[in-house]
């Protein structure tokens, strides 16, 4: 039932939506006829002068009156409409461009945004109007002048509409997905963004046609803008109120044009607003989402056996007065080429950024520091070498392909862009790889699913585009980010297994990031478990199910449900809260939540170390779980090992550097 009444009602909004644009449309298609014709059938009586006829009153013959050179004030009025309309057009779209760069800047540059934004919020301090006119005598009198006035007054306003939206958009998984390629700040606001933001610019800009038309003809009306011998209608409004008192029509014609074309322009704006948002409401929703990046160019350096080592990695934000916030305290671990690690964690442990930090993909004031950051034989704390190798031997597969795709930009181009920027493929042998690469992640009909924008695909087969796109750039490591979370358990299981495939084909290392234990021991080798900015526990994935030794670790692999696991019996949950990323603690951050915390474990931290009788098993724990069910393990025995022969609790063991 709900369906069949729907589908009237429907029908009933858009033809109400069509029938709501009629009459701006006819009313501009009024303005344009007469812009173009007006000139050629009125021109004569607009311009010839009859000194006998000068200063009539409203008359058959002449419906607005004559003004005092006789000539008929109502042709004079059609035949301005042309300049009035030229006049408003320009100054808009020279606010409109101005505005629009200004914007971008303010909305993506992390060092000129603050300064542009500051002018732009001082300039919106005044009425638009009022600087008109302080520009037009800046600029001085006449078309020109009163242009660039109404242009130069306009700007602040355009800059501020596309800053913030350029601001919504920054933040998008595309835009990143652009960084990790190497594009230029310019080409990523060109290409990635102006695109995305063009629809509502140019809503506004039609709705200012309109205001520019009242705002030339205030300047034309005080003296400030069009000069004789040309006229607009503000200058024949001047004229006319000279005279209102006498011949009304004179001042009445010039005052009704310039209020019919500001409505048409208002009118027809908002209808094409109203059609867009309808558009937009009944748009197919985004499928679940997923992105990708990556990069290309063969890699000519021997990899070795560490395609990525990372030491003591933090990420660091500044606060309010001189507080700083760490989300990522201290990770380090080695990934050979081949090699599959996962991290995991809950929410803020600080696993996404750990992957953004790695891609250099943190903005300011963020910062990342580390000991050693080194992929291949690039060291990722040199910006400027990053630029040279990202979208080259990196790709990145993000949570949510709707963001990460432009909706602006075809399939196609998306996939295009890693071979033909970073491979130099031409277009022709770029267009055959990404046929290959749609195949190879099992996409059906290549040839159309290249020409169809991202709209027009399930969560799944978007989240296949990301990755094949990652495959265009042959990448050596493919850093997945929650790759699998938007997506219904089904597609889960089909991108999982897809994503191991992909991983055995290529030989590429991988990093795969995610909260659920589960579905990282789907596809890694290794498991490092993240709490509150640190690896807690690292290991083969095996051992790790199997054994959890860090607390924080059994509770993971508790609270994820097996084919064993009693159906009545309650998964267990863990109480309390992660402790904020500005929480400097001397000892265990988990200690808060610890079933066995003591005042070793809240007085000093403990280093991950290597557990004895295992090479691969590390562990940041004072008091790790031992034995068959180490989940119900209250002993302290430290079994650690460390190099100087004793551990920090007393018992013999041999420390060793954590993670690597
Ligand atoms: S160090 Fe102490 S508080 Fe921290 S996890 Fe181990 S036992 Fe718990």
């Amino acid at each position: 039932m709900a369906t069949v009444a729907a589908a009237p009602a429907g029908r009933g909004r858009r033809r109400a939506r069509l029938l709501a644009g009629a009459v701006p449309l006819l009313l501009l298609l009024g303005f344009v006829f007469l812009c173009v014709a007006a000139p050629l059938l009125w021109g004569d009586p607009a311009s010839a002068t009859h000194v006998a006829q000068a200063g009539q009153g409203t008359s058959v013959r002449h419906w607005a009156g004559t003004d005092d050179l006789g000539r008929d004030i109502l042709a004079r009025t059609l035949v301005a409409t042309r300049n009035s309309l030229l006049l408003a057009v320009l100054a808009t779209m020279l606010g409109g461009a101005v505005g629009v760069g200004l914007g971008l800047v303010a909305g993506s540059s992390r060092r000129l945004g603050r300064l542009v934004s500051a002018v732009i919020n001082v300039l919106l301090a005044f009425p638009a109007l009022l600087l008109s006119i302080f520009f037009a005598v800046l600029f001085g009198l006449g078309s020109v002048g009163s242009v660039l006035a109404v242009g130069a007054a306009f700007t602040p306003g355009f800059a501020r509409i596309t800053q913030t939206l350029t601001a919504a958009v920054v933040g998008r998984d595309y835009i990143d997905a652009a960084r990790v390629l190497g594009r230029r700040p310019l080409s990523i606001a060109l290409r990635h963004i102006l695109p995305n933001i063009g629809e509502p610019v140019l809503l506004y800009s039609t709705i200012h046609i309109g205001t520019a038309i009242l705002s030339l003809s205030g300047l034309s009306f005080l003296g400030l803008g069009v000069q004789p011998p040309s006229y607009d209608w503000g200058r024949l409004l001047s004229d006319g109120l000279t005279r209102v008192y006498i011949s009304p029509g004179a001042a009445l014609a010039p005052a009704v044009a310039i209020v019919l074309a500001g409505l048409t322009f208002n009118m027809l704006g908002e209808w094409l607003s109203d059609l867009i948002a309808g558009r937009e409401s009944g748009a197919l929703p985004a499928g679940p989402p997923q992105v990708s990046i990556v990069d290309a160019e063969a890699d000519d350096g021997t990899p070795g056996d560490r395609l990525l080592e990372v030491r003591h990695l933090r990420v660091i934000y500044p606060g309010h007065r001189g507080s700083v916030a760490t989300p990522v305290r201290d990770v380090s671990f080695r990934l050979a080429p081949g090699q599959t690690l996962g991290i995991v964690g809950e929410s803020g442990s600080g696993k996404s950024l750990t992957a953004s930090a790695i891609a250099q993909l943190i903005d300011a004031p963020g910062a990342v520091d580390a000991q050693t950051l080194r992929f291949l034989d690039l060291d990722l704390l040199d910006r400027q070498a990053v630029d040279k190798v990202l979208g080259r031997s990196m790709a990145m597969v993000f949570q949510d392909p709707g963001e990460a795709l432009n909706p602006a930009i075809k399939i196609g181009t998306h996939l295009l862009e890693p071979a033909m920027i970073h491979l130099g493929d031409p277009k022709p042998v770029a267009r055959r790889k990404a046929y290959d690469a749609l195949r190879a992640v099992a996409i059906g009909d290549p040839a159309r699913r290249y020409r169809q924008h991202q709209h027009e695909l399930s969560g799944g087969m978007k989240q296949r585009v990301c990755i094949a796109i990652g495959l265009m750039g042959e990448p050596k490591l493919l850093i997945a980010d929650e790759p699998t979370t938007a997506l219904d358990v089904t597609v889960q299981r089909q991108i999982l297994r897809l994503i191991a495939r992909i991983g055995r084909d290529t030989g590429a290392g991988m990093l795969f990031i995610s909260h659920d234990i589960a579905v990282v021991a789907e596809v890694c080798d290794r498991v490092a478990v993240m709490y509150a900015g640190f690896v807690v526990e690292q290991a083969p994935t095996a051992t790790l199910l199997a054994g959890p030794a860090h607390p924080y670790t059994a509770l993971l692999v508790a609270a994820s449900p097996t084919m064993t696991t009693d159906k009545v019996a309650p998964l267990p949950a863990l109480d309390g809260r992660m402790p904020s990323p500005d929480a400097e603690l001397p000892g265990c951050y988990f200690a808060d939540r610890c079933p066995r915390a003591d005042a070793t474990c809240t007085g000093h931290r403990p280093p991950l170390l290597r557990i004895a009788g295992s090479q691969a098993h590390r562990v940041a724990c004072w008091h790790p779980l031992t034995g068959p069910d180490r989940a119900n393990d209250a002993g302290t025995n430290d079994t650690r090992t460390n190099d100087t022969g004793t551990n920090d609790t007393g018992t013999n063991a041999t420390r060793e550097e954590a993670p690597l």
